[in-house]
């Protein structure tokens, strides 16, 4: 295994900056040292990064993705900084496929799955999938996801989730009102309070967070009610005092996913344009694209005053950007970059809570012990931009470097 000694780096550990001319050595995948000031003397056959004028971070997370099978997602992803994805409803055999490549190469993201959503017959995501899916022996797909109906189905269900590597639970609260899509049931079927409440519960019992697919004010009180732990969108809807005390109720945490929002609503274009520029071909075509089945009712403005007022309001934002090959307006790592901006010129965020939300208060919430903070023993999963990111967020796009477990598999 290699070792590599990176000098003169401002150091943002994933809370704050903790040196402005710091050194970090890497041995064997981990952080084996940090000096904050006095330099570290190289040890034999080290490769020396002289890092001035640049900012050394934890990789970037991404704490909602859609994998599939998508290895290409894994490899952009850490083109831009971002190692670590969560990927929020999956086959489990193509996650295990997923999981033994991550295992494998240092190359792509490495991934952290739920496995399949807490899903329920003709629910969500079955209703969109098949709107807007091409693909051939869907049905044959769909007809595996799992069908909840009462306790022993969901106790079967967190098991053969966590058998399969699954780390946590996504719940699903979608009844389509939001969106201007011809689905077949409308509303589209959701899970009772009760069925909510009993897959949060089987979560807990088995040490597993649970986290909820929602986007509006009623659906985000129904699965706060139902003790989740984060929603994994922010509402489309005005915020109000009932929302926030729940989230407080539950120390609930929320990923906005502000450019799946943009997207959906058709709004922000200006600024994908600007992400898209250094991308090309189908993938800023990918990008570029936006999905547009929001109803007009429902601007992005009140997903922009949601979460700014729970983050004032002390509510934990944890980066994240539903990015996935079938949603149009997003694009793995590019995306992440997107977002943070969004935080940034939308939310009200200093550029450093920007970076905070997508490094350090991710693996906190989440349990991750190994990753998300440059802290000596945690995996060498670090990123080296020029600049300084914790002043200006654009630039976090000028990747210099990209390490998993200690090697250097991006360099620019
Ligand atoms: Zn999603």
């Amino acid at each position: 295994m290699s070792v590599t000694l990176i000098s003169n780096a401002r150091i943002f550990d994933g809370v704050s900056v903790i040196s402005e001319h710091g050194h970090v050595l890497v041995e064997s995948g981990r952080i084996s040292q940090i000096s904050l000031r006095e330099p570290l003397s190289p040890p034999a056959d080290c490769a020396v990064v002289d890092a001035s004028g640049c900012t050394l971070l934890p990789g970037l997370i991404d704490a909602h993705v859609h994998v599939f099978r998508d290895v290409q997602l894994l490899e952009t992803a850490i083109q831009h900084g971002v190692t670590t994805v969560l990927d929020m409803h999956n086959e489990r055999e193509w996650f295990k496929e997923i999981n033994a490549i991550t295992n494998q190469r240092n190359d792509v993201a490495d991934v952290k799955s739920c496995c399949y959503g807490a899903t329920i017959k003709n629910g969500w995501p079955s209703a969109i999938v098949r709107l807007v899916s091409q693909e051939q022996n869907l049905e044959d797909r769909i007809s595996k996801w799992p069908n909840l109906t009462d306790k022993k189905s969901i106790e079967d269900y967190i098991a053969r989730n966590r058998a399969a590597g699954a780390t946590f639970t996504k719940l699903m609260q979608e009844d389509g009102h939001t969106m201007t899509l011809p689905f077949p049931e409308r509303p589209v079927p959701t899970p009772s309070l009760e069925m909510q409440k009993m897959i949060v519960d089987a979560s807990h019992e088995n040490g597993m967070l649970a986290v909820a697919h929602a986007l509006t004010n009623h659906s985000t009180l129904h699965v706060l009610r139902a003790g989740v732990d984060g929603l994994a969108h922010a509402s489309i809807e005005p915020i109000n005092e009932e929302i926030i005390q729940a989230f407080k109720k539950n120390n609930a945490f929320v990923i906005p996913t502000l450019v799946i929002h943009a997207s959906s609503s058709g709004e922000e274009q200006e600024t994908r344009d600007r992400f898209a520029s250094g991308l090309q071909g189908p993938e800023k075509e990918h990008l570029l694209g936006c999905l547009h089945i929001t109803s007009e009712k429902f601007s992005i403005k009140s997903v922009y005053e949601q979460v700014s007022t729970l983050k004032k309001a002390g509510i934990d934002i944890l980066c994240g950007t539903d990015t996935s090959i079938d949603l149009p307006g997003t694009r793995a790592g590019a995306s992440v970059h997107h977002e943070l901006w969004m935080y940034v010129n939308r939310c009200g965020f200093t550029p450093l809570e920007a970076l905070v939300s997508a490094t350090s208060k991710i693996v906190d919430r989440f349990g991750f012990p190994d990753r998300g903070l440059i802290q000596e023993g945690r995996l060498a999963d670090l990123v080296l931009v020029a600049g300084n990111p914790t002043e200006s967020i654009e630039a976090i796009g000028n990747i210099k470097i990209v390490w998993r477990n200690g090697e250097a598999v991006v360099k620019n």
